[in-house]
């Protein structure tokens, strides 16, 4: 991506208004910064939602994370787990046999489909290994953005930020962007905050999202931010 794109995407995306009023992007980073301080303070345990023990276990966990829940990614890892431990394990089977070993996360065949394929591409490419950059991580069959940053951060503590359904709408709903596109949203939060909390901020926001922000009716009433929060609704 050109540093004029990325430029164009931060502005576009920042440059808004907190409670009817202009925000100047200083005061939006003080604001994204205490909110990150609150959640960090209510959610001390905030960690990524997958099980796994290994760079390739998360990536494929992220794979199939795909339009499904974590919960249910973590009911059929621990099978798949035992029974494929390196990546030419996850190719060396019939499609069909993969594909009915993560059945029930859904989108199997897709799944299954880019799960061989990146796994074959891993061992020809890096000897099996999981790589350490977004842009040989991006490289491979069914990793975008999203997957690679899960991995960088969690497996290797690189930073990045990974803008999953809940970033996304927590983003908005705190006005820290006005954006749908998890690129645009991606680059403008990079913008808002300082390296050091990319990961950490993930933690906070989708872990905000599953317990008290929920998407069905958010808890204001018992939010940590609610006096940062412009989309704030009380009884
Ligand atoms: S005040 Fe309500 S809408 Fe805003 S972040 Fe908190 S729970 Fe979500």
């Amino acid at each position: 991506m050109s540093v004029e794109y990325k430029i164009t995407l931060v502005t576009s995306v920042t440059r808004t208004s907190f409670m009817g009023k202009r925000e100047s992007l200083t005061a939006k980073r003080n604001r994204i910064q205490e909110i990150l301080l609150r959640l960090e303070r209510a959610y001390p345990d905030a960690k990524v939602g997958l099980d796994f023990t290994t760079p390739l276990e998360l990536l494929i966990a992220t794979i199939l994370s795909a339009q499904c829940t974590d919960e249910r990614v973590n009911t059929v890892t621990p099978d798949l787990f035992r029974k494929y431990k390196l990546a030419h394990d996850y190719y060396s089977v019939p499609r069909e046999e993969l594909e009915h070993d993560i059945h029930s996360t859904g989108f199997y065949r897709n799944k299954a489909r880019n799960i061989q394929l990146c796994c074959e591409q891993l061992v020809e490419r890096h000897n099996g290994n999981v790589p350490m950059t977004i842009e040989e991580l991006t490289a491979l069959a069914g990793v975008g953005r999203k997957t690679a940053n899960c991995v960088l951060s969690n497996c290797f503590n690189i930073p990045g930020i990974t803008v999953d359904t809940h970033v996304t709408r927590l983003s908005n709903l705190l006005g820290l962007v006005h954006e749908t596109d998890p690129v645009k949203i991606e680059f403008a939060l990079m913008n808002l905050l300082d390296k050091q909390h990319w990961n950490t901020f993930n933690h906070a926001m989708i872990t905000h999202g599953r317990r008290t922000c929920v998407a069905r009716r958010p808890r204001c009433g018992s939010c940590p931010v609610l006096d940062l929060c412009p989309s704030v609704i009380l009884p």
